[in-house]
């Protein structure tokens, strides 16, 4: 793919495609459908996610409204209780929270969750965008079926700007109210096959879908045109290993495609040899990196392939928030690249994330750095990478996909 054919695939997906959505699925058709005029056959595999459709959602501090959008699939109903901001999450910080609707900074991550249930909230406010940008938008979030477990509360999301208007008011009492009808849809992984001379499989992955207010173009197009240009090598180099590419859908709401693949999968995986994650290249700022789910070794194969080859690299040895992970999970090596732009040059998960933050000259040299990192592994007469994942790596898993609290 040249410059301006690597580009058109950004002004063609320029929309918001959330997990489980029809522009979703009319993405993943456009990933089809490129993989064709590659002369190249992709299947849709099709896997269940939970939608909900809001009909209304208002959220009223002091008697006065808030702009607000309701939590998805968090019920139905009204609450109406004291208003408490937790601005720490010590026990005594969490004790004032009973009885509560509680207004927490940041992202409903999975434990808060569960000490603001433990602790008796009764429902929560979180709050995204950025009191310094000039839009007021909020992001559409959604209470996770791994985060409640059944026990769900009514929650909103607002805008930076409101939740420092409330604050800044004394605001005392707070009132939730949500209409909305749950269900369940399609979503969906881009499957493409390239075999070579022996089962041994290195799969690739990158997600395709975005979170509510994003083109999601740099997080992730820029990873699905990537590996989208290494089917298209592969296709007419040879390779020892066999080659599957999945587009993965519905990584925004905590990794539900890869985790579908592998389960829906579970007999080919000890086939798998190796993943190779792109999320997030070509920005036009930031800095190269390889983040190995693996054992050690393999960061320090690519640090010296990386000098091998005249390229800079950050290798490490972590879990990265991304599709690589379930595949880690069921014990995979993994490894995940990205170039990682400053937040104050490119940001995600926002209006910002359009074609406007990458560079396609940055494009083509991180794919040219993962297709010969790729082309040794796929020709490797026996792959240097050992097929376990070291303890360190299991602990990091275990925190990440939380089996486990960390103790700080
Ligand atoms: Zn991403």
């Amino acid at each position: 793919m040249d410059n301006k054919q690597l580009m058109s695939i950004f002004t063609d997906t320029a929309y918001v495609r959330t997990g489980g959505s029809p522009q979703e699925l009319k993405c993943a058709q456009y990933l089809q459908q490129k993989c064709k005029e590659l002369g190249l056959n992709a299947q849709l595999e099709p896997f269940k996610v939970p939608v909900a459709y809001i009909n209304s959602a208002t959220l009223e501090v002091d008697g006065k409204a808030v702009e607000c959008k309701g939590y998805l699939c968090c019920g139905s109903g009204t609450v109406e209780a004291p208003l408490y901001y937790l601005t720490n999450t010590d026990s005594y910080s969490l004790s004032l929270c009973k009885g509560k609707i509680v207004m927490i900074d940041t992202y409903l991550r999975h434990w808060v969750y569960q000490d603001l249930l433990k602790y008796g909230a009764v429902g929560f406010i979180t709050y995204d965008g950025n009191a310094n940008y000039s839009d007021c938008d909020i992001d559409h979030r959604e209470l996770r079926k791994q985060v409640h477990n059944g026990n769900r509360l009514l929650g909103v999301n607002i805008n930076a700007k409101s939740a420092i208007a409330i604050i800044n008011s004394g605001a005392t009492t707070a009132k939730i109210t949500i209409d909305q009808v749950e269900s369940e849809a399609d979503s969906h992984n881009v499957v493409l096959d390239i075999p070579g001379e022996i089962d041994q499989t290195i799969v690739f992955t990158a997600h395709y879908d975005s979170t509510s207010l994003s083109q999601g173009a740099y997080d992730n197009m820029t990873g699905s045109v990537g590996i989208l240009a290494i089917a298209e090598y592969f296709a007419s180099h040879p390779h020892r290993h066999s080659l599957r590419f999945v587009w993965c859908g519905s990584e925004e709401r905590g990794l539900l495609g890869a985790k579908a693949y592998c389960a829906d999968h579970k007999d080919e995986l000890d086939n798998i040899v190796l993943n190779i994650n792109l999320d997030m290249i070509g920005s036009i700022m930031g800095n190269f990196i390889a983040c190995c789910t693996s054992e050690e070794k393999l960061v320090h194969y690519i640090q010296y392939f990386a000098k091998e080859v005249g390229r800079g690299i950050t290798a490490r040895q972590d879990v990265y928030s991304s599709d690589s992970t379930p595949f880690a999970d069921n014990g995979i090596p993994a490894v995940s690249f990205a170039r990682l732009a400053p937040s104050n040059t490119a940001t995600i998960h926002n209006s910002y994330d359009t074609m406007a933050v990458i560079k396609a000259e940055h494009i083509q040299q991180d794919i040219d750095f993962i297709i010969a990192f790729a082309n040794r592994m796929a020709n490797a007469v026996m792959l240097p990478v050992e097929r376990t994942m070291p303890d360190n790596m299991k602990d990091k898993l275990d925190l990440y996909l939380c089996r486990r609290r960390d103790k700080r």
